[in-house]
């Protein structure tokens, strides 16, 4: 199970929608991410795409997941921003007085050394940023959800659309949604997306 379809799938049982996850259990990029939660984006000094929202929208996603399942998931904690020169402290006087970024860029920056680190030209904080154990997250959900979940490769011949119904192998449900990651290279519905982006 990769973060997608753990969320969407949450999203489904939150609504009391009828699902099943049909999932490999292969090396999906949420089981090796860093799982963090950041806003800013640190090389341009900017919001990423809707930050404010998504970011509030997590947080509060995260911490009800964890409510629900009794289960650590998100941990939060600042995130440093290490000065390699003069003109990065000035930008980042700049950054951290722009409206957006102010409310995650700490102003000050912080001298104080820390072991094992380089930071001859200081560092800024990123305030409220956040971590989130993927590790933890996929196995409270492959625990918690094991009467939906299918450990398999999807077959994509076995899939058929009838009447406004889809239907593979004994399952017939109203839609099917792919949250397969990277692998949707592979996924025949998608050729015409995938092979674009991959001749760029
Ligand atoms: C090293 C690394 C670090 C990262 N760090 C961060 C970070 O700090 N913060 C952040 O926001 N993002 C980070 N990312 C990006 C983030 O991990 C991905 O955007 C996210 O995990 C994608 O989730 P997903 O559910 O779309 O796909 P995936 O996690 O890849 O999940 C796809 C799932 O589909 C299954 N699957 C695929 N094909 C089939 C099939 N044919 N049949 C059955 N099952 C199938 C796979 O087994 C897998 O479980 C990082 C990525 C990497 C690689």
């Amino acid at each position: 199970m990769g973060i997608a379809g753990i969320c969407y799938a949450e999203i489904l049982h939150q609504n009391k929608k009828s699902f099943y996850i049909i999932d490999n259990n292969q090396n999906g990029s949420s089981k090796i991410a860093a799982g963090i939660i950041n806003p800013t984006v640190l090389k341009r000094y900017n919001m990423t795409w809707k930050g404010k929202e998504f970011y509030e929208n997590a947080i509060k996603f995260y911490s009800n997941i964890e409510n629900k399942y009794e289960k650590k998931i998100i941990y939060k904690h600042d995130i440093l921003k290490v000065f390699t020169s003069i003109s990065d402290q000035n930008n980042w006087a700049i950054a951290s007085n722009k409206i957006q970024l102010s409310e995650f860029l700490e102003s000050k920056i912080q001298t104080k050394k820390i072991k094992g680190l380089i930071t001859e030209y200081g560092y800024g904080l990123v305030k409220k940023c956040a971590r989130i154990s993927t590790d933890n997250l996929i196995s409270t959900f492959k625990n918690n959800l094991k009467d939906k979940y299918i450990k398999q490769d999807f077959d994509y011949n076995k899939l058929f659309y009838d009447n406004k119904k889809v239907i593979y192998k004994n399952i017939i449900a109203e839609n099917i949604l792919f949250c397969e990651g990277y692998s949707v290279v592979n996924n025949p519905f998608f050729k015409k997306f995938t092979c674009k982006r991959l001749k760029r």
